[in-house]
């Protein structure tokens, strides 16, 4: 029976037209995949992607080099110098990040005081050498001013939970 059945199933490629029917059945549904990289799907409030240094409005760094997030960081990835202004502020003279050691925590985020290091929303920033992931200062202040709007949206969002 089992024998006959199969050669019925084969003449009338019984297999092939299950398949294609499926095919057409899934062709008139909602698409579930997006056409990366020109369409993303949405990023959680809370999403640890790549890091950046934010100023404040007047364009002054926020980080005031208390070096919590250095102290903090399990992965000892951060590495800050720091000097006193002339004007007896104190800031940073060397902000590195290794990205490769980073595990991205969230650590050096949740203890900054002034939410000056912060983890954005960008994910795109594989590299093609290691050495394009040490990032220094200059970097992390040109990735807070790209993502500056994405990023205050975020904590705004994640505000009431922390
Ligand atoms: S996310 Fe974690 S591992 Fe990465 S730099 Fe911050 S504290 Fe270190
Ligand atoms: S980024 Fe924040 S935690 Fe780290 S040194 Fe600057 S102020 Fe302190």
């Amino acid at each position: 029976m089992n024998a006959i059945t199969r050669s019925v199933k084969s003449i009338f490629l019984a297999e092939l037209v299950i398949g294609m029917a499926l095919t057409l059945k899934m062709f008139f549904k909602p698409k579930v995949t997006v056409n990366y990289p020109y369409e993303k799907g949405p990023l959680s409030p809370r999403f640890r992607g790549e890091h950046a240094l934010r100023r404040y409005p007047n364009g002054e760094e926020r980080c005031i080099a208390c070096k919590l997030c250095e102290a903090i960081c399990p992965a000892q990835a951060i590495t800050i110098e720091a000097e006193p202004r002339d004007d007896g502020s104190r800031r940073t003279t060397r902000y590195d990040i290794d990205m490769t050691k980073c595990i991205y925590c969230g650590y050096c985020e949740e203890a900054c005081p002034v939410d000056a290091i912060v983890e954005g929303p960008n994910f795109e920033f594989a590299t093609e050498t290691r050495e394009e992931l040490m990032y220094d200062k200059a970097k992390l202040l040109a990735n807070g001013d790209r993502w500056e709007t994405e990023i205050g949206e975020r904590l705004r969002l994640d505000a009431p939970y922390r």
